[in-house]
């Protein structure tokens, strides 16, 4: 039997992101707030469907919003690590990347009562140290990566990268890898940013979007009989009366098409389960 998974991720940024790059002043603040009206927002609508998600919450966020992330948990939502702050681990030193998963593992430990099995990187820039501390961490799964679109697989340490020489890959280790992608990510369609050096547009109008987003999962159904597909959304940016008519479609949509939606933890146990899913 065909079965095509659905995974609908919230990225629980709320100001956390703005206070990354150094926009602490209050309009940006505010602008991060908004992500605890499109969270309500989201959650009736996932109950509406009976959906469960995945929600990936920095450590500094559960803190400031326990009350907001404690509905989550209550709606049997999955919490993911998404790093102690939301600074890119690539800016981080080993010592401090690896300060904040304990930290924000502690965090949604008091949470929910259990540490996260899933990590996604703050702006999917993994660092060179990030492979080999999710595994020390006993991490699970990484949903910050882009090899493949539908079909999960394992991630490598010890990559090399000489400019001027073939690629070297590294070994495959048992961290299984969730690939997301930009183009099912509301925030660069959507969000409009400027700063010194950069305006990001955004600001696009749903539909084409939303075409984008059910054809990925159109040409996943035609094309293999098993995979998943990834849908990164952020409830500040998502939760505007637009999108989240946007988004209301995008479940009908995939319900059409026989998605089977599932949280991220039980994507990758599916995952792990099927021939092909053992450890390396
Ligand atoms: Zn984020």
């Amino acid at each position: 039997m065909p079965r095509h998974i659905a995974c609908l991720t919230f990225d629980f940024d709320a100001m956390s992101g703005w206070v990354a790059r150094g926009m602490a002043t209050p309009t940006p603040i505010s602008r991060g707030e908004f992500g605890i009206v499109g969270a309500q927002r989201i959650l009736a609508l996932l109950d509406k469907y009976g959906i469960r998600a995945t929600w990936f919450v920095p450590g500094v966020i559960i803190e400031t919003y326990p009350e907001a992330c404690r509905q989550v948990v209550a709606a049997g939502h999955e919490i993911g690590h998404h790093g102690w702050t939301h600074m890119p681990p690539a800016a981080l030193s080993r010592e401090q990347e690896e300060d904040g998963l304990i930290r924000g593992n502690l965090a949604i430990e008091r949470l929910c009562g259990r540490k996260a099995r899933g990590y996604r990187s703050p702006a999917w820039d993994l660092s060179p140290n990030t492979i080999d501390l999710l595994l020390e961490q006993g991490f699970e799964y990484d949903s910050s990566m882009m090899g493949d679109d539908y079909t999960p697989y394992r991630a490598r340490q010890g990559d090399i990268a000489p400019l001027e020489e073939p690629f070297v890959f590294g070994a495959t280790t048992r961290l299984v890898e969730m690939p997301i992608s930009w183009t099912l990510d509301d925030y660069p369609h959507f969000e409009f940013v400027r700063t010194q050096d950069a305006v990001l547009q955004g600001l696009m109008a749903t539909g084409g979007v939303l075409q984008n987003w059910l054809d990925d999962f159109a040409y996943l159904t035609g094309t293999l009989e098993w995979g998943v597909l990834t849908y990164t959304c952020h409830p500040f940016v998502i939760g505007r009366g637009h999108r989240m008519m946007m988004l209301e479609r995008l479940i009908l949509g995939l319900i059409e098409e026989g998605a089977v939606f599932l949280t991220m933890e039980q994507a990758v146990d599916e995952f792990l389960g099927r021939a092909g899913g053992a450890p390396p």
